[in-house]
């Protein structure tokens, strides 16, 4: 069974990094992955999952939890501002906070008396025009101005760029996060998580590689 395979990898890759046994979360992506998959997936006891769609995680995963019980849902897709109160309902992590109206709208919902998710900040470390996230040298700002809206983020998270060696993006995230302080390091996909361990990853995001492929590439 493939999920099997990767948590043996990732224990191995924690291991050769120095890292303490299980300081990786494995974060089993499930976007439109067929319910079978999933649910195969979920009763191998495996329960932190990663979703990119409000809408779609919204339809299958508190059924889920109901069946299933705990469970430890990130939301690693773009957020949009109108979908942010349902998110924050469903989801124990943000992965993909990129920028200031979000942080706007996710300070009012705290404000209003929402407990928000654990937040990471999405930074884009290959300065894509296409890509979402804080460029590098805004970082330093937008944190601070998250920190004066009450939001208090634990982490970074990046998506090297296509078709790019990972390593230098998952260094340059790594370094990062230790300058502002930030414990959490989101990065790593099916292709490249061992390098992201090597690098400090501390949460990783595996879709394909345990699931088999997506009916369509998001
Ligand atoms: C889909 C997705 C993943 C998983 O990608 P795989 O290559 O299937 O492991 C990880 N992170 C993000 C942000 C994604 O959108």
């Amino acid at each position: 069974m493939p999920l099997a395979e990767i948590t043996a990898r990732v224990r191995a890759a924690e291991r050769v990094a120095g890292r303490a046994d299980g300081a990786v979360t494995l974060i089993a992506v499930s976007k439109v992955q067929p319910a079978d998959r999933v649910r195969a997936v979920l009763a191998e006891g495996h329960r932190v999952f990663g979703e990119n769609y409000v809408q779609e995680a919204a339809g299958k995963w508190p059924a889920w939890r109901d069946r299933f019980g705990r469970l430890d849902l990130h939301m690693i897709g773009p957020l949009q501002t109108n979908k942010a109160k349902v998110a924050v309902e469903l989801f124990d992590a943000i992965h993909t906070l990129d920028r200031p109206s979000l942080a706007q709208k996710l300070a009012s919902l705290q404000q209003a008396g929402a407990r928000l998710p654990k937040l990471f900040v999405q930074v884009n470390t290959g300065e894509e025009p296409q890509k979402a996230g804080v460029l590098p040298g805004d970082l330093a700002g937008f944190l601070q101005d998250c920190r004066g809206m009450g939001l208090s983020p634990i982490g970074l998270m990046c998506i090297p760029p296509e078709g790019e060696d990972s390593t230098p993006h998952f260094a340059m995230l790594a370094k990062m996060a230790a300058e502002h302080g930030l414990a959490g390091l989101s990065m790593g996909m099916s292709g490249d998580f061992e390098a992201a361990i090597a690098h400090g990853a501390t949460h990783v995001r595996v879709g394909s590689a345990i699931f088999g492929a997506r009916d369509y590439q998001v």
